[in-house]
């Protein structure tokens, strides 16, 4: 898949210039705390938001997968004593308050947004199905993705990979907290960490690179999804949607890789 592959024949005029026709956008849940150690900073969620309305307003349809490691992450409950599979669930819960966040602040910007929840919470939330989502996004709105997978044992990295092949998003645009691409190392721990420009989603799992967990990588992988990895700063969302070269683009690998 690629910026320029044509989804114009089964999803309207798409965008016009050479950008994405329609990308999933992950965010992790710490990229919406701001300078916070725990939970939401408005501002951060309305920066967020006026870029998500401006790729929109640009022709691109993007759908959300938003993550909740700002609250409650599964895997450190169960390591303080939490059975996992209830634990996930609470994670799954705690994506659902940063849906909504991020929602509230699209819509006050003028956006016309749809919440669809991989568990039933019907108050507040669509119950995730496949079509409507589809339509949604054709008609010009912008689908948060919530409650991740509705499984345990899951992370919303790995939603993001399934939603973004449900949907047929050409590719999965990644903003990162903190750090403008994929290193191979830590590079707040190691100054001599490199910055990989490019990569294919094997090389990332072999190399255990911090780009996806290992289920979501090997899923891209199997079916051709790109993953465009980049800093969540200034204008990068719109920049990664309009087929900017950002960060680093991670790809299956061509017959001359090595
Ligand atoms: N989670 C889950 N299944 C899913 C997605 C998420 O059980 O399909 C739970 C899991 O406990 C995880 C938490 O929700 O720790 C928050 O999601 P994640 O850690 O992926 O959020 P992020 O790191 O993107 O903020």
């Amino acid at each position: 898949m690629s910026a320029t592959s044509s989804r114009e024949a089964d999803t309207g005029p798409g965008p016009a210039g050479p950008g994405f026709a329609r990308v999933l956008l992950k965010l992790s849940g710490e990229s919406l705390m701001g300078d916070r150690d725990y939970g939401v900073d408005p501002r951060t969620v309305e920066t967020i938001a006026s870029e998500v309305v401006e790729v929109g307003r640009a022709g691109t349809e993007i759908a959300i997968v938003v993550g909740g490691g700002n609250f409650y992450r599964g895997l450190k409950a169960a390591a303080e004593g939490m059975d996992r599979a209830t634990a996930d669930y609470a994670g799954m819960l705690a994506t659902l308050l940063n849906a909504l966040a991020l929602q509230d602040a699209l819509e006050r910007l003028g956006a016309q947004t749809r919440v669809q929840s991989a568990v039933t919470v019907s108050e507040v939330a669509e119950p995730y199905i496949r079509r409507r989502a589809i339509r949604h996004l054709e008609k010009g709105r912008v689908v948060i993705f919530a409650a991740g997978t509705g499984n345990p044992f899951f992370t919303t990295d790995t939603a993001a990979a399934l939603r973004a092949l449900e949907i047929g998003a050409e590719a999965i645009l990644m903003a990162k907290h903190g750090v403008n691409g994929v290193y191979d190392g830590d590079p707040h721990a190691d100054p001599g960490a490199r910055f990989l420009p490019e990569l294919t989603h094997l090389q990332a799992i072999e190399r255990g690179l911090r780009v996806m967990d290992t289920t979501a990588l090997s899923l891209c992988m199997d079916n051709g999804v790109e993953i465009h990895v980049f800093e969540l700063a200034d204008g990068n969302i719109a920049r990664a949607a309009r087929g900017e070269r950002i960060g680093t683009l991670v790809t299956t690998a061509t017959d001359d890789d090595g």
